[in-house]
């Protein structure tokens, strides 16, 4: 079981099935420290959580609410899908590949324009589901950005799970993660409240990797917590710095 679990969605994803309340409530039973609910940006038909983040401060006692967006890569260029008037409201920001746009002549596969986003965007926290056939990357290149970027390459459960992914190309992400030193956040990316906090099908693969403990930034509830403060602070500090507010 992930003690802080970094990606879930809800019914705000259109994918998901429960609500903000259902979620936390299932992952407090389970016994978790935290959840972050995740729902996808506006590009993939995501509705933006304002009112339910403004509102909810901590709904449900005993759990952490971790306040948080899947954003979309949406250009070539590195644009994504967050407003910056949400900004202030997240407690962390996922990006993924979901959307598909044209890509820059002569690009051979989606790492260029992920990676722009990544340095236009440099309080993101964690890049979602690397290892996904309908967006091949280069991930030599994509943990070494993110490495400099203190960013988190996700270990997703739920693609190994659904079998979106091979345990063959996630243990190669894994053996990458380990020789870049790229962090690592292990998530189950649930959909429904069966799914908050899992980590069988990838669990394994991690523990064979030889990646150490220190490195997964979720180890633990503290280092899951402090993960997310040092990362929402920098954000914060960057809003007020390049969007003056
Ligand atoms: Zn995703
Ligand atoms: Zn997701």
């Amino acid at each position: 079981m992930i003690p802080v679990d970094l990606h879930s969605h809800t019914l705000m994803s259109q994918c998901g099935i429960h609500t903000h309340l259902e979620m936390l409530q299932a992952a407090r039973e389970k016994g978790l420290a935290g959840l972050a609910i995740t729902d996808h940006g506006p590009a993939l038909k995501g509705r933006l959580p304002s009112p339910v983040f403004e509102r909810l401060v901590q709904p449900v006692p005993g759990i952490r609410f971790i306040k948080g967006i899947e954003a979309n890569v949406t250009d070539a260029e590195g644009t994504i899908d967050v407003p910056d008037w949400l900004l202030p409201l997240l407690d962390i920001v996922l990006l993924g590949l979901h959307v598909r746009f044209p890509l820059r002549r002569g690009s051979a596969d989606w790492t260029d324009a992920l990676i722009e986003a990544m340095r236009r965007n440099p309080w993101v926290d964690v890049i979602t589901h690397p290892v996904d056939e309908n967006f091949p990357l280069d991930l030599e290149r994509l943990a070494k950005e993110a490495q400099g970027l203190g960013m988190a390459i996700e270990l997703n459960n739920s693609k190994v799970l659904y079998q979106r992914t091979t345990t063959e190309e996630v243990a190669r992400l894994l053996a990458i993660c380990r020789d870049t030193g790229c962090k690592v956040a292990v998530c189950s990316d649930s959909h429904t409240v069966e799914e908050i906090g899992g980590d069988e099908s990838v669990r394994p693969l991690l523990e064979a990797s030889g990646i150490p403990g220190a490195q997964v930034v979720n180890a633990s509830a503290g280092t899951a917590f402090a993960f997310i403060a040092a990362r929402r602070a920098a954000r914060l500090a960057h809003i007020r710095k390049h969007l003056g507010k």
